[in-house]
């Protein structure tokens, strides 16, 4: 569980290719794309839609595998999905069958383990929904069913958590507060977390670096480090080094966006996608 030397970065990909079989011939979604993050670190991803962002986080689960190149955890390759890494996804994907409580037991079921009840009950509380453990999903706000679905990825203490693009479906005052309950968990846990999102002011607010994709195939572009301090305040936010820091951002994805073909492509030339 522990971050390894101090050389040993907690999540490394290094050269992550992977292409899709597809009926209408072979899609290029990575290529060669490597970046280091560390133990306690927040690292966003953002980049254009389709440019792979996905694809990287799948792979560094060990939801699917690389076509060429790795992906480790503490040093150790990754081969197939890790208890240690845990995922929160778009959809809160809970079972609808299920309560709450059972929703969150769940991943224990399968894993033929007891769940750590005060660990469970710690992180409900933490993210507000105490008195709920009844209640079924559809009874429960898009905001509460990701609540409950980050209480499932935490409840199996992982040292790493993935999260794709976790409250795009949310309004924007409701992701406002999932993204203060990520960085109070975040203070709290000190969980190593990779971000997948859109908004780049999001990004900003929970990260200690940004990394911009290229468009695809995905690879990183740039990299930038966030330096303001936590928690980052409305007035931190409001601040023209954030802003400035913002659009710098923004305007590499749309630089990416509308000249695509301009940068140095690699291998992505002797991939053909029929329409
Ligand atoms: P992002 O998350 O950045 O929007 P994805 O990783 O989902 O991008 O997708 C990258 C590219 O790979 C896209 O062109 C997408 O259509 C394609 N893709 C993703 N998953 C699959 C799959 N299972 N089979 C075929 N193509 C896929
Ligand atoms: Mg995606």
């Amino acid at each position: 569980m522990n971050a390894g030397s101090a050389k040993t970065p907690k999540l490394g990909v290094q050269d992550a290719t992977k292409i899709y079989h597809t009926a209408s011939g072979d899609l290029l979604a990575l290529d060669r794309c490597s970046l280091d993050v560390h133990a306690n670190e927040i690292v966003s991803i953002v980049g254009p839609s389709g440019c792979g962002k996905t694809t990287l986080l799948w792979s560094m689960s060990g939801l699917h595998r690389l076509t060429s190149g790795t992906i480790r955890l503490d040093g150790k390759e990754i081969t197939g999905p890790h208890s240690d890494i845990g995922i929160v996804f778009q959809e809160a994907n809970l079972l609808p069958w299920r309560n709450l409580d059972a929703n969150i037991h769940f991943p224990f079921e399968i894993k033929g383990e007891k769940p750590d009840r005060a660990w469970i009950a710690h992180l409900v509380n933490r993210v507000g929904l105490d008195g709920f453990g009844g209640k079924f999903p559809r009874e429960l706000s898009g905001g509460m069913q990701q609540r409950a679905a980050i209480v499932r990825a935490l409840a199996l203490k992982p040292s790493v958590l993935l999260m794709d693009e976790p409250f795009g479906a949310l309004d924007s005052f409701t992701r406002e507060e999932m993204n203060r309950l990520v960085e109070e968990i975040w203070l709290d846990t000190k969980t190593t977390i990779v971000f997948i999102t859109h908004s780049i002011e999001e990004a900003i607010f929970l990260s200690d670096r940004v990394v911009v994709l290229s468009s695809r195939p995905g690879r990183v572009a740039k990299e930038y480090r966030v330096p303001f301090p936590r928690p980052r305040s409305l007035e931190i936010m409001a601040t023209k080094e954030v802003f400035d820091l913002t659009n710098t951002i923004k305007m590499d994805i749309v630089g990416e966006r509308v000249r695509p073909k301009a940068r140095e492509r690699g291998t992505a030339e002797i991939v053909r996608i029929r329409p």
